[in-house]
């Protein structure tokens, strides 16, 4: 059994989504539901059943291996065998795709305790400290240009994106520190130094991505990848527990903050909030995640993102999915 408090749900991190109708969320948990362990391959999971019920969906349907929870402001489906979660319409990549067994469907107790639960129930946290101040890492710089378009580099947007971040959070109240405020390169130890200094911060790092096929686009944000699971990029460091892992569940909740908002305001495609062990993720004792904004080597994705106009879009986004995040914890 996983004892969890229950009560009802203050705010929610989806507020932002068209779909959610409100922002004065009442989503309230079962007070006779408890969550029950089923082994499967070594592994721990719980039905879809015990899930419906735990949260107070008002109903779980499920048909040709789609499962869809509603409730009056959440609507989250997946496919069985899959590991693409949509929650409110916004994506999600779990650790574990979900099973069948045994005429029921299982969601692993990972993606449960590391995802689901800190997006539906942000304000139960119980890591979650009051922040300040943002760090704002914009990718690359100096010698490392990072991706390219026919427009300019990764490196001048990151940072265009950063500078205006800063003055948008500051207009919110914010703190702002940066890794780097020009054309320069601190390595990612530094940067990961930097950040651990300073005592009540978030992390915030600005990409923007490339592909060798220019049809690729979209937005993708990155939360640390929980302890003994994958990655889906098999990119940064390899390791099991990590520094970062202290933050999953702020991890997961700033990044669905983040990524949710910016893909309404942009309308942009939705590649997911996914899963990586990026340097700055995995070193940094503070919530942390990576945005990769748009594709270079998309040639629209790439116009817009030379234009001042789009990374203020971009900007303002960020900032006010900041202010979401921090509303939605309890302290
Ligand atoms: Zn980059």
């Amino acid at each position: 059994m996983i004892t969890a408090d229950i009560a009802p749900i203050p705010r929610t991190l989806l507020a932002t989504i068209a779909i959610s109708l409100c922002c004065g969320w009442c989503f309230n948990t079962s007070e006779a539901a408890v969550l029950k362990v089923i082994k499967h391959n070594g592994r721990d999971y719980v039905t879809a059943q015990n899930i419906k019920d735990f949260y107070r969906f008002t109903s779980l349907t499920i048909k040709d291996g789609r499962l869809k929870f509603l409730s009056p402001k959440i609507e989250m489906g997946i496919r069985s065998g899959a590991d693409t979660l949509y929650i409110n319409r916004i994506l999600f990549r779990l650790s574990y795709p979900v099973v069948y067994k045994n005429r029921q469907y299982l969601f692993s107790r990972i993606d449960l305790d590391k995802l689901i639960n800190p997006v539906l129930r942000p304000s139960y946290i119980k890591s979650a400290k009051r922040f300040r101040s943002v760090v704002i890492d914009p990718g690359h710089g100096g010698s490392d240009p990072g991706s390219k378009s026919r427009y300019g580099y990764e490196k001048d947007y990151n940072l265009k994106l950063a500078n205006l971040l800063k003055r948008d959070l500051e207009r919110r109240g914010f703190r702002v520190r940066m890794t780097r405020s020009g054309d320069t390169f601190p390595s990612l130890r530094d940067r990961v130094d930097f950040t651990n200094r300073i005592s009540d911060a978030i992390f915030i790092s600005l990409h923007f991505n490339a592909y060798n096929n220019s049809s690729a686009k979209g937005i993708e944000t990155y939360a640390l990848s929980p302890k003994d699971t994958g990655t889906h990029n098999s990119r940064g460091v390899k390791g099991s527990v990590l520094t970062g892992n202290a933050r999953d569940a702020e991890n997961i909740a700033l990044a669905t903050a983040i990524h949710a908002s910016l893909l309404k305001k942009t309308k942009a495609e939705d590649r997911g909030i996914k899963r990586d062990r990026f340097t700055v993720l995995a070193d940094i004792n503070k919530p942390a995640v990576l945005v990769e904004g748009g594709f270079l080597s998309n040639p629209e994705e790439a116009r817009k993102i030379a234009s001042p106009s789009y990374l203020a879009l971009l900007s303002t986004s960020i900032a006010d999915a900041v202010v979401t995040y921090r509303n939605a914890l309890r302290k």
